[in-house]
């Protein structure tokens, strides 16, 4: 009652209004705080559901994902992960995600992957990564930043798919592009690529390109007859055989029906590429199987080259392909240069390089020796020993006319090695005989020279014969001293460590460096022929053998003139101070018994 009495009282209205306010105040506050707090609740559920939802398509995605933080150390991974590096989560947890990447890329390539990161938040692109058993594969790679509320980046995610399948795909597209369906040779368009490249590369480097246009013979009849599988068929076996005859630079490709063209670069002379015509050739004339049949066939080449027939692809391909119509019209299973000049040069000079081998072989082949005199007393001082070939068809052919065949084709190093067994054998006997003093002077080509092996050659021929070594005198030409001088001085020094001698040939004709000539252990130099032809009326030529002469005694060699044919010749030269002489007005070259007869006199002979 009490209680009551308080509202009737003054100002009872208002406290009973205040309290009702209040009440009413705490039931809404306290519904409110219900109403948050309910909030809340549901909020957080919905977040962990959403975590779940998020959390379950991370793990279940079929992109391998990780989370790394920014040192790049990998904090969470999902089972795509696992199964496409092979890494169970436990193994590449903390592990710095770098592990991941193939050695095939710089280490630099992670690098630049962060820097673009942190400046777009962003990076997509193809990588090698290395499976766990060491195993390489492309992915494609997207990584992304995660800032934080600050706006830092707190995190790194990065996911992944394997595109081994589609590189593998690409590859064929671009393979099926190049190449044709049949034979699985490049075909046009990749031949074209590879010409131009071909051209390019020898154009830099003054060598030649070869195109051989290759083209069956009747091929239309096995088809007619045998079907176009049979035809199918031969064709396969047939790029297989072209295919088994050529280097590993070359290419043959395939350009349509029974033509195929070959691309033959990196030539250093057009009797390459008729060689390996000539290969071909052989290899397509072997009989085929097909179908349980023998089947005989032959081709015609047609054969462009570049700089000569042409200095383009479609210039050298319409050469070519005209050269083949002039290898059918000449009878079919043959080869044809695009000029009837280039196809007989290049065959004859195949036709000498394997004769000389059967000479080699069959000794047909000998030396003849020239005397040298001293043209002061006319002493006997040396002979030079002169390769003698001869040919049953062409008679006696100059050294002039096939040495230079056998450098082209690697004939001259056993053809060397044997002139110079030969005239240290012979030299030998005349040693024997009484012969003391003159020397035996060896003509030596370049590649011989050059050729690792050859002081050893040098070394035997001399131990095999018992000369003795300072007998030997070695003729190399200027070319021989110019090129590469660490080598040639390595080279010269040995040789003279074993007594032999060496002389300049040709002097004069060619670029010798003064400066080099002095630090080698050279002895004499030999006046080229054409300086002592126009003896002593021609003002050039005396001023040039006086001016070779006083250069070989100012580097304390002697000087030696070829080719003298008369006494007026021998007269300027020896008022000249030159030392020794050789030629006509002496004695031709002569065979060995002969030089002997001469030399030492038919009594004293073996
Ligand atoms: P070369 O070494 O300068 O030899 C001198 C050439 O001049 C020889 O020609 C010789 O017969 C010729 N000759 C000598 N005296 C006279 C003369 O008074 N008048 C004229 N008109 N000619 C004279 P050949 O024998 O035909 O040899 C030519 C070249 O072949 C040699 O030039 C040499 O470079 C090379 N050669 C010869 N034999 C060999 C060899 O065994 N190995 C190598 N690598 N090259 C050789
Ligand atoms: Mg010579
Ligand atoms: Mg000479």
């Amino acid at each position: 009652m009490v209680a009551l009495s308080v509202f009737d009282g003054p100002g009872g209205r208002e406290l009973l209004d205040a309290l009702i306010l209040a009440g009413y105040l705490i039931a809404t506050g306290y519904a409110l705080v219900l109403f948050i707090a309910y909030r809340l609740h549901r909020r957080r559920q919905a977040a962990e559901a959403r975590l779940r939802l998020v959390y379950a398509s991370f793990e279940s995605s079929l992109q391998g994902a990780m989370i790394c933080d920014t040192a790049g150390a990998i904090q969470e991974v999902n089972a795509a992960f696992e199964r496409l590096t092979g890494y169970a989560r436990s193994e590449a947890v903390g592990r710095n995600l770098r592990f991941l990447a193939s050695t095939r890329h710089d280490p630099e390539f992670i690098e630049r992957v962060f820097d673009s990161v942190t400046e777009r938040d962003y990076w997509e692109g193809e990588m090698w990564h290395a499976r766990k058993g060491g195993e390489l594969h492309p992915v494609q790679m997207t990584v992304s930043a995660v800032r934080d509320g600050g706006g830092r980046i707190a995190n790194y995610a990065a996911s992944f798919v394997d595109i081994t399948e589609r590189k593998l795909a690409e590859q064929r597209i671009r393979h099926l592009a190049l190449h044709d369906i049949l034979t699985d040779l490049p075909n046009r368009k990749l031949l074209r690529e590879r010409a131009e490249a071909a051209i390019a590369r020898a154009q830099r480097d003054r060598r030649l390109v070869a195109l051989l246009f290759l083209d069956l013979d009747r091929f239309k009849n096995v088809n007619d007859s045998l079907g176009h599988t049979a035809g199918d068929q031969l064709l396969r076996q047939c790029a297989a055989r072209l295919l088994g005859v050529l280097r590993a630079a070359d290419l043959v490709g395939r350009q349509g029906g029974d033509e195929f063209v070959v691309l033959l670069p990196d030539l250093v002379k057009a009797e390459d590429a008729a060689r390996i015509a000539g290969t071909m050739i052989e290899a397509v004339r072997r009989p085929f199987a097909i179908g349980g049949r023998e089947l005989r066939l032959t081709c015609s080449i047609g054969i462009s080259l570049y700089p000569q027939s042409g200095a383009d692809f479609d210039v050298l391909m319409q050469n070519a392909d005209t050269a083949m119509y002039a290898a059918k019209s000449g009878g079919r299973d043959c080869y044809r240069f695009h000029s009837g000049d280039m196809t007989r040069r290049a065959s004859e000079r195949l036709e000498i390089e394997s004769e000389l081998r059967q000479a080699l072989e069959s000794g047909a082949l000998s030396l003849a020796y020239q005397a040298q005199h001293g043209l002061r007393d006319g002493e006997l001082v040396g002979m030079e020993a002169l390769l003698r070939w001869q040919h049953p068809r062409r008679g006696a052919l100059s050294p002039m006319s096939f040495v230079p065949i056998a450098e082209d084709s690697g004939l001259i190093l056993p053809l060397g090695e044997w002139v110079l067994r030969e005239a240290c054998a012979a030299r030998a006997s005349w040693f024997a005989h009484g012969l003391r003093d003159a020397r035996v002077a060896v003509n030596v080509s370049a590649p011989q020279f050059r050729e690792p092996g050859f002081v050893g050659v040098v070394e035997r021929a001399i131990a095999d014969s018992g000369l003795p070594a300072k007998l030997l005198e070695l003729e190399v030409t200027e070319s021989v001293i110019i090129a590469g001088v660490d080598q040639v001085s390595a080279t010269l020094a040995e040789l003279a460590r074993l007594g032999v001698r060496i002389s300049i040939d040709d002097f004069g004709t060619g670029y010798s460096s003064l400066a080099y000539l002095k630090r080698l252990p050279v002895d004499k130099l030999k006046i080229d022929r054409s300086f002592v032809m126009e003896l002593p009326d021609d003002p050039d030529s005396c001023a040039i053998a006086a001016a070779v002469v006083g250069l070989a005694h100012s580097l304390q060699m002697r000087a030696i003139a070829e080719g003298v044919e008369t006494e007026r010749q021998a007269r300027y030269l020896q008022a000249c101070g030159c030392e020794e002489a050789q030629g006509y007005l002496f004695s031709k070259p002569l065979d060995a018994g002969a030089f002997q007869a001469r030399y030492l006199g038919p009594a004293r002979g073996p």
